[in-house]
């Protein structure tokens, strides 16, 4: 039986209504215009990209977008007295530092100098902390965008054999917690892992963030499990003409879709979930900071 797809496009869709929704009652009820600000320091091509994608759906949501554009060659101090000012800017919410930096900045250094409470990336050492012990976290957005399809597809996911492949700090370690946290058997699988498919056949949720197009293989998965891919993986497509290629994920998608009960596809799952979760955690992150009820179903 084909599995039904996890359209991750329509979803992000509903989930930044829900925020433009609740962004419209801040401002006409409290007064409160909750804000983003971006800051991006060179001129990374992806980057710009991203950042620009991020301030149109902020402005869309009904959010003041606030980007901070720093030359390549800015200073640890400069970068670190920009994110003192926007801890201390009442009308910012939520700030997000694009990454990667500049090989000559310290991102950790970085990351930890924002405000936790503004952290919307969920990256300072004491929101990994908070997310750790179980407590009020800003949580990592794209790990939330899967657990958010993973509990609309499941309901409770109590119980349940979850294997994660990948053990990196933006979405692996986080995805374990998450998970965890959800009463889920978690497994971390990563590259020194014995057995790969092995361990991924026994899984009632694979989530897959690995970087390594077409990996994992549909006779590895579990038959009904619900499969989310993270890999976004540019590859060669010489059948839309020369010098064309496409996006594909870390699994197999076709063979993967004949046994699994649910799947996300790449493009159009887990990635458009990633700034939709951003925008989520910035009304959070407001909600907060005035003492107001988060709002339901974006948070863990
Ligand atoms: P990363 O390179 O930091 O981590 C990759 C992980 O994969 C590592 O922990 C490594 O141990 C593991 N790994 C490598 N080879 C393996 C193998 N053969 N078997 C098992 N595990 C193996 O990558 P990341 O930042 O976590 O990103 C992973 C993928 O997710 C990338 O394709 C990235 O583009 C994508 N991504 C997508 C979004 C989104 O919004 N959809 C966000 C972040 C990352």
């Amino acid at each position: 039986m084909a599995a039904t797809i996890i359209d991750g496009k329509a979803f992000a869709a509903r989930v930044r209504a829900q925020v433009a929704g609740q962004v419209a009652r801040l401002t006409s009820e409290h007064g409160i215009t909750p804000g983003l600000a971006v800051v991006l320091v060179g001129e990374d091509p992806a980057s710009q990209v991203y950042v620009r994608s991020k301030g149109k759906m902020t402005i869309e949501v009904g959010m003041a977008s606030f980007e901070h554009r720093l030359p390549e060659t800015a200073t640890e101090g400069e970068l670190l007295d920009l994110v003192d000012c926007l801890n201390k800017d009442d009308q910012v919410h939520g700030i997000l530092v694009q990454l990667p930096l500049p090989d000559h900045l310290n991102s950790n250094l970085v990351i930890n100098a924002i405000d936790p409470a503004k952290d919307v990336d969920g990256f300072h050492i004491s929101n990994v902390g908070r997310l750790g012990t179980g407590q009020n976290a800003m949580v990592p957005c794209t790990p939330l965008g899967c657990l958010l399809m993973l509990r609309d597809t499941h309901g409770s996911l109590s119980g349940l054999d979850a294997v994660v492949i990948g053990r990196s700090n933006i979405v692996g370690k986080p995805m374990f917690n998450l998970l965890l946290g959800e009463s889920c058997t978690v497994t971390v699988a990563h590259s020194r892992t014995k057995d790969l498919p092995k361990v991924v056949r026994r899984a009632d949720i694979v989530v897959a963030a690995v970087g390594r197009p077409n990996m994992v293989k549909g006779n590895w998965i579990k038959p009904g499990a619900t499969v989310i891919d993270v890999g976004i993986n540019r590859i060669d497509a010489p059948e839309r003409g020369e010098g064309k290629t496409r996006l594909v994920g870390d699994v197999e998608f076709d063979s993967a879709a004949q046994v699994a009960g649910a799947i996300t596809p790449v493009p159009g799952g887990v990635g458009p979930m990633t700034i939709a979760c951003l925008l989520a955690n910035t009304l959070t992150a407001c909600c907060r900071a005035n003492g107001l009820p988060e709002p339901e179903g974006l948070t863990v």
